[in-house]
């Protein structure tokens, strides 16, 4: 059996930062240091950092008053820090810059009278954060959606999630902009998203079944099962070897791997390692050059800029 291994995969800026963040903060401030939710949505990667003394809340009122705390790399709303400070707390900011930026394209169009629509998944932590800078329709495209009668001429700004799949926010902004011809709209999915449901696509159409390895809760591991399954072939989803279901692989002779961009390296290679193929071909657009800085308002807390280990983004 051959596999044909995706081209980008894998971690992405934004997850690296947050991940240094973390262990930067706790390399300044000592253990415990709170994470507001799940840093990145992988289990694996929340056991690691909870291993070096995190410890994971779902709120902010869960942090004792006084503490140290990380805020997500899926953005919060404003109500969080308004919360954090009621409690005295030492925020470390790790929201993704590419999510800052679709909460400052919101407030800059509400500013200036537009109405918003944002295209995203009602629940996910981003949407959270998100829709709470200021007011919005949401637009799931998952489901049955209506924007409101708004009069004619209403200005309308859409915005995205980032890690939606290309191909459904394409159909739902087609729809919007049915309604609202000259709604200005923003493409909010991040390059990581974009590049690796390209690499997915790509190996979708060179093999006979695609496992993405990650977490269930992950958006964008999901809609690279998507990539694939709208390709028409068998995909699933699964954390590492102990959930791969060897009959999957009987009688494909091309298998193809990719992850999200949440998921360690370490976990592909042991979905390999159990797979032991003949051959791995790359397939893709290849690895990305990205990186993100520590955002200047944090250097004074958790240091320089000095980034973590990144061995664990590799590819090997
Ligand atoms: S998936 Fe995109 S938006 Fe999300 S953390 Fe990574 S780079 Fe940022």
């Amino acid at each position: 059996m051959d596999v044909y291994l995706a081209s980008p995969r894998g971690f992405c800026a934004g997850v690296d930062l947050a991940v240094d963040i973390v262990q930067l903060a706790i390399e300044q401030y000592g253990t415990p240091v709170y994470v507001k939710h799940q840093i990145v949505h992988n289990p694996k990667v929340v056991a690691d950092v909870e291993a070096m003394g995190a410890i994971t809340v779902e709120q902010v009122s869960d942090v004792p008053e006084d503490a140290v705390v990380v805020f997500s790399a899926h953005g919060s709303p404003p109500s969080d820090y308004q919360i954090a400070r009621d409690r005295r707390l030492t925020v470390l900011d790790a929201t993704c810059p590419l999510v800052t930026r679709v909460h400052n394209e919101a407030k800059k169009y509400a500013n200036e009278g537009k109405k918003i629509v944002l295209v995203g998944h009602d629940g996910h932590q981003e949407v959270i954060g998100t829709t709470g800078q200021t007011e919005m329709e949401l637009v799931d495209e998952r489901g049955d959606w209506k924007l409101p009668d708004w009069d004619e001429g209403t200005e309308v700004a859409v915005l995205t999630q980032t890690t939606l799949s290309v191909r459904d926010t394409a159909a739902a902004v087609n729809r919007i902009r049915e309604i609202h011809p000259s709604a200005i709209v923003r493409n909010d999915i991040c390059y990581a998203t974009t590049n690796r449901q390209a690499a997915a696509t790509e190996l979708s159409e060179l093999t006979e079944m695609v496992l993405v390895i990650g977490a269930q809760n992950s958006s964008n591991c999901n809609r690279l099962k998507d990539v694939a399954i709208n390709k028409g072939i068998p995909a699933y989803l699964i954390n590492g070897p102990e959930e791969l279901d060897y009959s999957w692989l009987a009688g494909i002779t091309r298998v193809g791997i990719t992850s999200g961009a949440s998921t360690p390296e370490k976990q592909v290679r042991a979905v390999i390692d159990a797979i032991n193929p003949d051959n791995v071909f790359r397939v893709g657009p290849g690895e990305e050059k990205t990186t993100f800085a520590i955002p200047r308002g944090l250097r004074s807390m958790v240091g320089d800029g000095r980034r973590a280990s990144k061995s664990d983004t590799e590819p090997g």
